[in-house]
């Protein structure tokens, strides 16, 4: 070409002058081995070759794929294909320069079997086969494996394999006490109610997770189908109210069941695959049904939409804040608030009992923090967006029907309080209980709150601390 347009010239030089692209296979090796698919690909000489899989597993010879009228014609035109017996030959090669680019050792690892059948011999073992032979080496060169596995030693290349027996050990028994170094744990600089909850019921599992930060792999946290139903939903709540504060019922279930559909791709896209359909369909047509009739709640008890998914953070002790994102938080004309936490569970039974038991920590924690933030809290409580129900801690602004008695959220909070001041205390002088180990008789701890349960049901420290072995409560 006599002239390159600019275009061309341009990503010529973003071809020449790119950072490159990555190679996913070509991982640095732990060991200072190099490791190769192909004998032939040993092109210098090393120290020790090893032979990994030394069989007659080797693949047929190629096919030549020209005719002999190609070749000729190819060969007329000073075009030379590579007779067949000469790839055979370059091979054969290979598998030499292998062996002879090893300066002190080549170990051969030669198996019986492979895949369930008899292995036969790498056919370069029977030209090494032959010269040992000649040279009356073979019980030499020759290592059964079986002899590293019987008896006491075994020697194999260098080195001197050393046998010996071992019995099982017995597993760790379940403690109920772990002690640290006072001063291990402090403080976190944020507490959430989720964190403070964790603590309640379990401080070891408090430790494990904030203090020490032991958490499980990132695949293992994968949300399942109805998590992922309740993380969307959450989602179309946040999105529909974000749009504007104020919708007729079916105006906001018509609204809800198309964010449902537009937002699942980036919220939960594992419910799209194949064979879920029906379930999808059901979920959606609840979610939007729930929404639907959390919007003519709202409507009828009069209240109007503050905030979705509101982040309150305030003072909790010297140098610590408490921090909680509120789901739905409603207002009255007074402006007084109404907070909502929104679930989609299978029952909600546990959450009924929460509340009727004055276990509820999480709307106890919100309440508290409306009155930090100085607004006045009405009350708080459940949506259940499966059930359709509505779990309320006071008997305003909602119908009595929705009441659910038992709980006096500022009793709770007050008690969750002292609970975690008394747990954090001990876990700064190095004391870790675990709550899920049964107390045995000389066990002087006193349970700030009994009423709530180790979390073992859903902990992921149950082999950790040997409370899903034995001695535990589960
Ligand atoms: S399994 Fe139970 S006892 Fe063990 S750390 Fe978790 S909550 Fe604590």
């Amino acid at each position: 070409m006599s002239h390159i347009p600019a275009i061309q010239l341009g990503r010529i030089i973003d071809a020449v002058t790119a950072e490159g692209a990555s190679a996913p296979a070509a991982t640095e090796e732990a060991a200072p081995w190099s490791v190769v698919d192909a004998p032939g690909q040993v092109w210098g000489t090393a120290d020790t070759v090893v032979w990994w899989g030394f069989s007659g597993d080797v693949s047929s010879p190629p096919r030549q794929p020209w005719s002999s009228a190609e070749i000729a014609a190819l060969a007329a035109v000073d075009a030379h294909v590579e007779p067949i017996e000469d790839a055979v030959l370059r091979e054969a090669a290979s598998w030499r320069q292998a062996l002879l680019g090893a300066r002190s050792r080549a170990i051969l690892i030669m198996p019986r079997r492979l895949r369930g059948e008899t292995a036969t011999p790498h056919p370069l073992w029977h030209e090494i086969f032959a010269q040992l032979e000649l040279l009356q080496a073979v019980t030499k060169a020759r290592i059964p494996a079986q002899a590293i596995a019987i008896g006491e030693t075994a020697r194999l290349g260098d080195r001197e394999i050393k046998r010996q027996g071992i019995s099982p050990l017995a597993l760790p028994t379940a403690r109920r006490r772990w002690i640290v170094p006072a001063s291990t744990i402090a403080r976190r600089p944020i507490e959430s109610i989720t964190s403070i909850k964790t603590m309640i019921e379990c401080p070891l599992a408090w430790a494990l997770n904030y203090g020490a930060r032991v958490r499980p792999g990132a695949l293992n946290v994968l949300p399942d189908d109805a998590n992922l139903v309740g993380i969307l939903a959450h989602a179309v709540v946040e999105n529909l109210f974000a749009q504007r504060k104020t919708w007729l019922p079916q105006e906001a279930a018509s609204a809800s069941a198309k964010m449902f559909d537009s937002l699942v791709v980036q919220t939960a896209a594992p419910l799209l695959r194949l064979g879920y359909a029906v379930e999808y369909e059901r979920a959606k047509a609840r979610v939007s049904d729930s929404i639907r009739l959390l919007v003519q709640m709202i409507s009828d008890a009069g209240l109007t939409v503050r905030g979705c998914e509101e982040e309150v953070v305030v003072a909790f002790a010297p140098g610590q804040d408490f921090e909680g994102y509120l789901d739905l938080v409603l207002e009255d004309p007074k402006g007084r608030s109404v907070v909502l936490d929104l679930k989609w569970a299978t029952r909600d039974k546990y959450r009924r009992e929460e509340v009727q038991e004055g276990r509820a920590l999480q709307l106890a924690g919100y309440t508290w923090l409306e009155e930090q933030a100085g607004r006045t809290p009405l009350g708080a409580g459940y949506f259940m967006l499966r059930q359709q129900s509505l779990l309320f801690t006071s008997p305003y602004p909602f119908p009595a029907a929705h009441h659910v008695p038992g709980s006096d959220l500022k009793q709770t909070w007050a008690a969750l309080r002292a609970a975690y001041d008394h747990r954090m205390e001990q876990l700064e002088r190095g004391d870790v209980l675990v709550r899920g180990v049964e107390a045995g008789t000389d066990d002087t701890d006193v349970d700030p709150m009994p009423q709530v349960e180790p979390g073992c049901r859903f902990c992921d420290y149950g082999s950790l601390c040997g409370a899903s072995i034995e001695g535990g409560r589960r």
